[in-house]
């Protein structure tokens, strides 16, 4: 006999990240980590954090992070929020500024996470459609609504929007939170973070986790009125166990302070993606302009999946998502110069041997 929780566990739709397999060495051009490593100084940091101090608890309110990253923003530590990730910030967010009776909306293509914490927290949303070639118009957003979120630029398709268009959603919206998901901004898009001081329903979130190499440290910010900011501590401070590491906060002040490594590092991402984007051209691809650290590419003539599972069998990994719209896509992660040739190559050996 099923039990009550049974059927409670089983509608829940988990997000299903991309693979970290195990089995062989792939390049991994599949969940949008940056190729390169992250600064020396951070890697020093954390090694000198890593001291007989670990037995201490850390600092629960994160100030020397809250602080540089103000600094850093041009904001008060009252304006920034930090967390495990930006995905454990846009978790906190769902229960602080969303109601259950209240429908939030974000763009019908869009990062898988959002319908996931909508249904966790039993938030109603609907979905906005995007144009054939997933922009975003922000005239949509004009309608009745507890809440907004846009991921500028926008994951998978790469899409970014203008910090006027935005404008436009927050003109139309100044009563409900709306959240920009700028965890790919620093790749040539342009950030709404000097919008907060003049609105006071602005939440942007951002992360270390892209453009400053660190996905394995779990560092997440936001940035937005003091008071939104005491809304995410509120909830934060429900649990008992969500603040950072004593390591993680070491390695994270020295990666904002490292500024020099950050732009460089960038400068080459954005670079290869130019080149990756010049490539697949001849090859019949079209791709999605993009301001992120991936494309979203697709091929007129031939099947995504087909591609997808072609790439893998030569060791290449990256993603397809079998999703009404865009499963004829493949999001493929920038990476190093090498690794985009070899990539590159792959798939011109599969359009060419593989009919
Ligand atoms: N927002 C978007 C749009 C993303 O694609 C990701 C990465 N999957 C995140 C947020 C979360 O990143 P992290 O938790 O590593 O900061």
């Amino acid at each position: 006999m099923s039990q009550y929780w049974s059927e409670l566990t089983a509608s829940l739709v988990p997000y299903v990240p991309g693979e970290q397999p195990k089995d062989q060495r792939y390049i991994k051009l599949n969940t949008n980590e940056n190729p390169y490593p992250p600064s020396p100084k951070v890697i020093e940091a954390i090694q000198a954090a890593t001291n007989a101090d670990l037995r201490l608890y850390p600092d629960p309110t994160c100030e020397p992070l809250r602080e540089v990253l103000a600094q850093y923003y041009g904001l008060t530590k009252e304006h920034v929020f930090v967390g495990n990730g930006s995905d454990e910030i846009l978790a906190f967010a769902f229960p602080a500024f969303f109601s259950a009776d209240r429908t939030i909306l974000f763009p019908d293509i869009t990062y898988t996470f959002y319908p996931v914490y909508a249904k966790l927290y039993g938030i109603n949303y609907e979905t906005i459609p995007t144009d054939e070639q997933f922009n975003i118009d922000a005239r949509q957003y004009g309608i009745p609504n507890g809440g907004i979120i846009i991921p500028n630029p926008n994951a998978p398709t790469a899409r970014f929007m203008l910090v006027d268009q935005l404008k436009t959603i927050l003109e139309a919206n100044r009563s409900q939170v709306v959240i920009v998901d700028e965890a790919y901004v620093d790749f040539g898009g342009e950030s709404v973070v000097p919008l907060v001081a003049g609105y006071h329903n602005l939440l942007v979130v951002q992360t270390l986790s892209k453009s400053r190499s660190l996905a394995g440290l779990r560092v997440g910010m936001a940035v937005g009125h003091p008071d939104l900011i005491e809304g995410l501590n509120r909830i934060k401070n429900s649990f008992n166990s969500y603040t950072l590491d004593r390591l993680a906060l070491a390695g994270a002040v020295a990666a904002i302070e490292d500024q020099a490594y950050f732009e460089n590092t960038n400068r080459k991402v954005i670079a290869t993606r130019e080149w990756t984007i010049e490539a697949l051209k001849p090859l019949g691809f079209q791709a999605i302009e993009s301001k992120a650290n991936f494309i979203f590419v697709t091929h007129p003539e031939r099947s995504a999946p087909e591609l997808f599972a072609s790439l893998k069998s030569r060791g290449i990994l990256v993603r397809y998502f079998n999703k009404p719209r865009i499963d004829q896509y493949l999001r493929v992660s920038i990476g190093t110069d090498e690794e985009m040739e070899a990539f590159v190559s792959a798939v011109k050996a599969i359009l060419q041997t593989e009919a």
